[in-house]
């Protein structure tokens, strides 16, 4: 699944051969032909296939949410590379953000970006022996 697609640029109640859902969404043939094959609803008894765009958007939509995947124990959310990367050295600092919940910031030992991660009070222990985590802003020695 290409990363940007946008759902909204196919309409809801239009239908679209294979090639016009590739012209409207970015991407190329092939990749509209690897979501039928996935998972795609379209009207294959005939050819051209034809695919309603309520389809393609329910489809880039159960894509996406199932990319989101949840982090591991020793990982920070790196919005730079769309995925959970550890924090270098393992620091990161940590503020409140509400009563029940903090945010733990680190960067990304990838592309030294910030990366954070919400936690509830519940996991700070649990997380205390994974990060080192100081409540001083980094002092970036
Ligand atoms: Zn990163």
């Amino acid at each position: 699944m290409p990363k940007r697609v946008n759902p909204m640029a196919v309409k809801a109640n239009d239908t679209y051969d294979v090639f016009e859902a590739a012209r409207a969404l970015k991407v190329s043939p092939a990749t509209i032909r690897n979501w039928i094959k996935d998972d795609l609803e379209a009207m294959t008894a005939s050819k051209p296939y034809l695919i309603l765009g309520s389809a393609i958007r329910e489809y880039i939509r159960a894509k996406k949410a199932s990319a989101r995947r949840p982090l591991k124990d020793d990982q920070l959310f790196c919005p730079s590379c769309r995925t959970g990367r550890k924090p270098n050295g393992m620091r990161v600092t940590l503020s409140a953000v509400s009563p029940k919940t903090d945010i733990l910031k680190g960067v990304c030992e990838h592309c030294n970006g910030t990366a954070t991660r919400m936690i509830s009070h519940k996991q700070h222990k649990a997380l205390a022996a994974t990060f080192r985590i100081s409540t001083e802003p980094d002092s970036k020695a």
